[in-house]
């Protein structure tokens, strides 16, 4: 059997290893007879998965005691409702940096809800990076950022000193180096990126907030709601939980968050010198200051060299490297799971495809 180089912005790679686990794992779980999928969700074999789920959660990002880690469904998309609809009041405002279609949504979302303010947006110039000119609006309720832009190809290397409340959405590097979570009131992530299959979502909040949540939200749009029942209101992604749990295995065994950072740079240094060096075939669609480690975005001279690239990328193997429509050209998405071989063999592949047409 051959393995794809799987390139995919999300969902995406999976860790070998993890997929093997789960195989071999699949029809009888602990000696229960059955799948983790068949399993009740108040069972004590699946409460122990639950449980160390968030518990190797908490050790791997250093989660301190003043913020509760909830596992939710509906994606990282609910998130942009349910930050609102929980944090945002009545006369107060919800700040939005704009760094890619993502925030926009995100703050869309919001103004159904109540007040907005663009307090920074790199929009004029294709997102290309991120801004730094953060202008809080009156009664600010938070600020939200994407701290990786999935489809432009940027990241926050420092995130911003602000006096209100930081909520990032980090759907697309969560996991993959070592932030401070102490700084955030709320972080949210959808699994399928770094973390695990869809199905999920991570989310991580400090306690106090829990409180602002109104009586009169839906149930389950509340986050406290999570919180009293340790996610088990009602019937959890039992197996998606499982799989996080098993790739949150994974990461340790790796060497944890910092091993992991210290590789996702190399890999993306690799595939940026790469671009670099091609004397202007490849351009990176992100300035350098602002590239992101966990989307390499590029082009090539034109719409018929992309094509070819794509099509002949795919016969080798290498799947998943079409940029997002709304900035064309190429993306390799190189999150935790995409090894630095994965890397080697698509920039080996970048050099001969270029040399072949120049
Ligand atoms: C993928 C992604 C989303 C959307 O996630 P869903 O789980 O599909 O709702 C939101 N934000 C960012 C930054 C993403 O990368």
């Amino acid at each position: 059997m051959k393995r794809a180089y799987n390139f995919n912005a999300g969902p995406s790679a999976l860790p070998l290893a993890v997929l093997e686990r789960a195989q071999k794992e699949l029809l009888n779980f602990q000696q229960t007879g059955m799948s983790i999928m068949e399993l009740s969700h108040r069972s004590k074999e699946y409460d122990a998965v639950h449980e160390r789920a968030e518990t190797l959660l908490r050790k791997l990002m250093n989660i301190p005691d003043t913020h509760d880690v909830l596992f939710l469904q509906g994606g990282a998309s609910l998130q942009f409702s349910m930050v609102p609809m929980n944090l945002l009041k009545e006369g107060e405002v919800g700040n939005y940096v704009l760094t890619d279609s993502w925030s926009d949504k995100a703050m869309k979302e919001a103004k159904k809800v109540g007040a907005t303010h663009v307090a920074a947006s790199s929009k004029e110039e294709q997102y290309t990076y991120i801004p730094t000119n953060i202008e809080l609006s009156e009664r600010a309720a938070y600020l939200h950022i994407t701290s990786n832009n999935t489809i432009a190809g940027t990241q926050w290397r420092e995130f911003p000193n602000v006096a209100v409340d930081l909520i990032a959405d980090m759907s697309s590097d969560i996991l993959s180096r070592n932030i401070d979570v102490s700084r955030f009131a709320l972080i949210y992530a959808g699994a399928q990126k770094n973390l695990g299959p869809s199905g999920v979502t991570v989310v991580i909040i400090r306690k106090d907030l829990l409180a602002k949540g109104d009586d009169h939200l839906p149930t389950m749009l509340n986050y406290r709601t999570y919180s009293e029942s340790r996610s088990l209101y009602n019937t959890p992604p039992t197996f998606a939980i499982y799989m996080l749990s098993l790739v949150l295995e994974w990461v340790e065994e790796q060497g944890g968050v910092q091993a992991i950072e210290k590789k996702n740079a190399e890999k993306a240094a690799i595939l940026y010198r790469c671009i670099d060096e091609s004397e202007g075939f490849y351009k990176g669609h992100a300035k350098k200051e602002s590239r992101s480690h966990m989307n390499v975005t590029f082009t090539l001279p034109n719409e018929e060299l992309t094509k070819k690239f794509l099509a002949e990328a795919k016969e080798k193997g290498l799947i998943g490297l079409a940029g997002h429509r709304s900035v064309g050209g190429c993306r390799a998405s190189i999150y935790n799971a995409v090894d630095m071989e994965a890397c080697e063999v698509l920039v080996q592949f970048m050099e001969t495809f270029r040399k072949n047409i120049f």
